[in-house]
Formats: C-alpha cells, structure tokens, sequence
C-alpha cells in the first residue's frame, strides 16, 4: 500500500521566538512508519517538528505549521491508498504572525486566534476509495465523542486515546486506546505505542485486502 501518514505537533508562530503548540512526541506517527516499512509498504511521512530518529526509507516532509502540513498532504493525498492522519494538529493559530519579537514591556494584550483548517475533514469529502484513519484524544466523553468524530469526518477508523492529567498518552510508554472501525471496536489497554502500531496495521490491512480494488 501507498501509506501518507502524518506526525507530531504543528508550532503556529506567535513572534519569531515564540509558538502555540502541545504536547506531542511524534512517536505514534513514528511507530506507524517504522511498522509500515517493516511490511514492505510505501511509506510518505508529513512530521512536524519532533526529537527522534527519522525513519530511513519513508519520504520525509518536515513542516511546522497546520497550513504547511495541509499544502503536503494536499499534494501527496491522491497519490495514496491509506492516510493516517496521527499528528496532533494545533487547531487554531494566531491572527498574525508579529515580524519583531513581544518585548517584556509591551503592552501584549489579548492574542486573537483564528481556525486552522481541519485537514482531516477536507482528506474526508476527496477519500474515494482511501482508507482514511484518524486519531482523537478526549478528556472525556471518549468514545461518544470519537463515534461523533468518525462520522463527521468520514473515516474508516479512529483511534481514541484517553488523555488524563498526567498526559500519559503523549510520548514513549505504555497507553490505553481504543479502536473504532467499521464492524468492530478493539479495546486495547497499558499497551506499548509499538503494539498499537501493528494492531492499527492489521486493521488497515484487513479493510484494505478485502475492499474490491481497481
Ligand atoms: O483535534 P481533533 O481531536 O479533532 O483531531 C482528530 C483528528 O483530526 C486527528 O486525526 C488529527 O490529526 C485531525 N485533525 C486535522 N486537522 C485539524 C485538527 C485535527 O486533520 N485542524
């Protein structure tokens, strides 16, 4: 399979030294790539700005905002079979991007934000036949609101993590993810990220292997 997959956090740049961003490693979307690799498929990577080791043989795009992560994703998506859209995208930016840097003594005021664009979403009304896999972190009303998110963005399956106060979903260890298809939903608890990698895999493969294909 042709696998786009995107990674880690975007950075939307308040000034020239500082940005609106959160908490992602990258490590799902890396686990993903390395997994994809491992079985011999097509691998493009769309990561924003993370500390570990690129996976060698993937197409790297390195990006930092959500509307460069979109221009790539728009350019590589018909090109490909599955998108996995496992980057933590900053859903809003701010207004203006300042030129000179916010001085200790300014008077700051408000930062006003604007909305990024849902890449996801707009991947979903063009998906054809792609299988389109996305991600959702809740604090609460997990499933309810990964069920809503699935519907609305049209996927074929999403992953939903839970995220508590001690954001153990972010970065390397073990989390609890649940995973929603079309028939079923696998419930995956204290996993490593590289066990949930090859199950989310199998999934795709499984949806993918008995769709009818051109
Ligand atoms: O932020 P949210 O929980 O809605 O993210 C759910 C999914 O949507 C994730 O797979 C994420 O990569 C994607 N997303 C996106 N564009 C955004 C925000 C989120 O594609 N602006």
């Amino acid at each position: 399979m042709r696998i786009l997959l995107t990674a880690g956090p975007t950075r939307e740049p308040i000034d020239p030294a500082r940005f609106i961003s959160n908490y992602s490693t990258g490590t799902m979307g890396y686990e993903l790539a390395l997994e994809a690799l491992k079985r011999g498929h097509h691998v493009v990577l769309v990561s924003g700005p993370t500390a570990l080791i690129l996976p060698k043989k993937a197409k790297i795009i390195n990006i930092e905002t959500a509307r460069e992560m979109f221009s790539s994703v728009k350019t590589n998506f018909i090109k490909s079979d599955c998108i996995i859209m496992t980057a933590a995208v900053a859903d809003f930016r701010p207004t203006k991007k300042r030129i000179k840097k916010i001085k200790r003594a300014d008077n700051i005021g408000n930062i006003l934000l604007k909305k990024n664009p849902d890449i996801l979403s707009w991947l979903g009304k063009r998906k054809n036949k792609r299988l389109l896999v996305g991600f959702c972190m809740e604090t609460e009303g997990l499933l309810k609101n990964a069920i809503k998110k699935k519907r609305e963005k049209r996927l074929d399956l999403i992953v939903a993590n839970k995220i508590d106060h001690k954001r153990s979903a972010f970065g390397k260890g073990r989390t609890s993810v649940v995973l929603i298809g079309p028939d079923s939903n696998i419930e995956l608890k204290n996993v490593v990220k590289e066990k949930i990698a090859r199950i989310i895999l199998d999934k795709i493969e499984e949806m993918w292997y008995k769709k009818p294909h051109p």
